[in-house]
């Protein structure tokens, strides 16, 4: 029996091998040919906006996707040729949690705890406030004080803390509480009529944790950081998850782990059915 798949993959340092690692020269083409297989309907899952993803697709020869899950979570499109086009009702379900609070009103909100430096206006949206944080700074005293001032605004929020290795930066993501990742899959799943044996997602980082630790089976790529193996083997343990767990290796491969050879070996483990029809 053929199985269907909707492969949800995280873009930057997953994908797209802009991190310290090295790429194995055949691992992207594997990972075309995967994506090209009629069972696979494809997912970008990225802290990315619409347009960022479509500059990275043309920059990195990627395959096109036939949804993304964009700005961490909080826009969903879909890809019908060559057209995206905004999943509205995705939006009108994670408003709820911000109780008809605006963007302005948070923003103002948090512009006391002066370690925060808003980032460009292009990674903002009605439903996502980011912010550059420095590292060496009390990130959990901070991250409380941001608590603090959206529970007096009466707002439910996701608070998602991701490391920037390349630029040495702390980067803050303020969502509503059901807009991350991990609800974006979710709904997508829901929409689709997907089950969870029928998704794979992928990534790296830490704004990927909440689907890594998830019973969604969940790939994380070799080169990802030390810390965020042991954090997320450690809560996917916690959460009873760590058979849907899976961490690739340079090792467990000929094309390695990195990136998207690591995404095609996690594939192949989960679905072995579909790793038979890539030819070697
Ligand atoms: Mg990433």
């Amino acid at each position: 029996m053929m199985h269907r798949l909707l492969l949800c993959t995280d873009m930057d340092r997953t994908i797209i091998p802009n991190g310290r690692q090295p790429e194995h020269p055949d691992g992207k083409e594997r990972f075309h040919q995967l994506c090209g297989l009629p069972q696979v309907t494809l997912v970008y899952v990225t802290g990315r906006h619409l347009q960022l993803v479509n500059q990275a697709i043309a920059d990195y020869d990627l395959p096109n996707p036939d949804y993304a899950i964009t700005d961490v979570g909080t826009k969903i499109y879909r890809r019908d040729q060559s057209q995206w086009s905004e999943m509205l009702t995705w939006q009108t379900q994670i408003a709820a949690d911000w109780r008809g609070k605006t963007h302005g009103q948070l923003l103002k909100a948090l512009e006391g705890i002066p370690e925060l430096a808003l980032q460009e206006k292009s990674k903002q949206n009605d439903f996502k406030l980011s912010y550059y944080l420095p590292l060496n700074v009390d990130q959990d005293n901070i991250l409380k004080c941001v608590e603090q001032q959206l529970d007096q605004l009466d707002v439910d929020a996701s608070l998602i803390w991701s490391i920037d290795e390349q630029e040495q930066v702390g980067l803050l993501d303020v969502l509503p509480r059901n807009a991350t990742k991990l609800h974006g899959i979710e709904f997508l799943q829901q929409q689709l009529g997907y089950g969870l044996q029928e998704i794979i997602f992928a990534g790296d980082s830490g704004n990927d944790l909440p689907v890594l630790i998830s019973s969604i089976r969940s790939i994380l790529v070799a080169n990802a950081e030390t810390e965020i193996k042991q954090q997320s083997l450690e809560l996917a343990k916690q959460n009873g998850c760590e058979d849907s767990l899976y961490l690739a290796r340079q090792e467990s491969s000929p094309l390695g782990g990195n990136y998207s050879a690591g995404v095609v070996q996690g594939a192949e483990f989960f679905t072995p059915e579909i790793g038979a029809l890539l030819k070697v």
